[in-house]
């Protein structure tokens, strides 16, 4: 494995309070093991998480701290036990960056749910080296969580993909979303847009729930079949019964008519949370009586599988998935934290590598 000669410094919160105030601080990289990709980053979106961690809105983080975790460049540093990934491939790193690799959940395909595995940034590896993300030159993550990416996906639509992309593709994939399934989406935002477009490209008929009028064309456009509003408070009611999944990227969720939701669920049917809020807002509560009718089931999903993550990018690949995305280089990711925060970003910045 020959050495790379990356300098490792990125756009880092210092001061908690101050979180669109990003500062080029020097990171130290995991030490460097046989089961390691180093990455020269090329490109990193702007997920809603990134905001949450900086405005600490899920606990206080970790200083000085790097986020982004939608991570696109170049293998230049390979350990000697990497599969599949050589120098010089592209590649990809999402939400997570690394679990122990024997638990059951690491050894049955589900790495995503290990018990120990490490988010991107904000999170500490055993030897106290801290998991900083991708508004940075570089990176060093476990081969399992390296994603390759194919030629025919340029690395502007690959990079929201790894967590956007992924965190929707997932449940739609499990929960079964393909062909004669009706799969209902609600928001249209970065992960909603995404499960429009992830949803119609399995095969599925998508009915997508927004209460924002000026996103129902978008809705349309991202190939939603019915778009329906939620001001209207009678809303659920033509659709009772009808849906087989229903995918939440809510992050305010205290107000969701959850009832509602449920209501239209199928036989069995499937409302799936993928957006996490802050502490302070738990879903609705909700009675025997809402889950009783219709048999249906409350679940969650976070992030995906490399399996998954790669048959995402095989189909996207295929069916020509574009993400609606808006370019920035990174020492502009003010901006698009500005933009996320004030839910004006339609609907994935990108920000383009501007230190190395
Ligand atoms: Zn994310
Ligand atoms: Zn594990």
């Amino acid at each position: 494995m020959a050495k790379s000669q990356l300098e490792f410094k990125g756009y880092a919160l210092v001061d908690p309070h101050n979180f669109l105030d990003l500062q080029v601080s020097a990171i130290k990289p995991k030490n460097f093991t046989a089961d390691d990709v180093e990455i020269a980053i090329t490109h990193c979106g702007v997920c809603g998480s990134d905001l949450h961690t900086l405005k600490q809105g899920w606990g206080e983080s970790k200083l000085p701290l790097i986020v982004g975790h939608e991570i696109i460049g170049h293998a230049v540093r390979v350990g000697d036990n990497v599969q599949d990934i050589k120098v010089g491939d592209r590649v990809g790193v999402g939400a997570a960056i690394w679990s122990c690799m024997s638990c059951r959940q690491c050894k049955e395909g589900y790495e995503n749910y290990c018990p120990q595995c490490l988010s991107t940034y904000n999170d500490e590896y055993k030897d106290g080296i801290v998991t900083q993300g991708g508004y940075a030159t570089g990176i060093r993550a476990h081969q399992q969580f390296v994603f390759p990416i194919p030629d025919a996906i340029e690395s502007k639509y690959a990079a929201s993909m790894m967590c956007g992309g992924l965190t929707v593709f997932s449940p739609l994939k499990t929960n079964g979303a393909g062909p004669g399934k009706k799969v209902g989406v609600i928001g249209i935002g970065g992960l909603g847009h995404y499960a429009v477009l992830f949803a119609r490209a399995l095969g599925a008929e998508v009915y997508a729930f927004t209460h924002s009028k000026d996103k129902m064309d978008d809705a349309k456009k991202l190939g939603a079949n019915h778009v329906i509003d939620t001001t209207n408070k009678d809303f659920a009611e033509p659709y009772a019964g009808a849906l087989d999944i229903i995918i939440s990227t809510m992050d305010a969720t205290s107000h969701l008519p959850l009832k509602e939701f449920l209501s239209m669920l199928y036989v069995h049917g499937r409302f799936i949370n993928v957006g996490i809020p802050d502490a302070d807002q738990p879903l609705p509560t909700i009675h025997a009586f809402d889950l009783v009718p219709n048999g249906c089931y409350i679940g969650g999903s976070s992030v995906g599988s490399k399996k998954e993550c790669m048959e995402m990018l095989r189909i996207a690949a295929e069916k020509g998935v574009k993400p609606w995305i808006h370019e920035l280089p990174m020492k502009d990711a003010k901006k698009a934290l500005d933009a996320v925060a004030n839910n004006t970003v339609r609907y994935r910045y990108v920000l383009t590598q501007d230190l190395a």
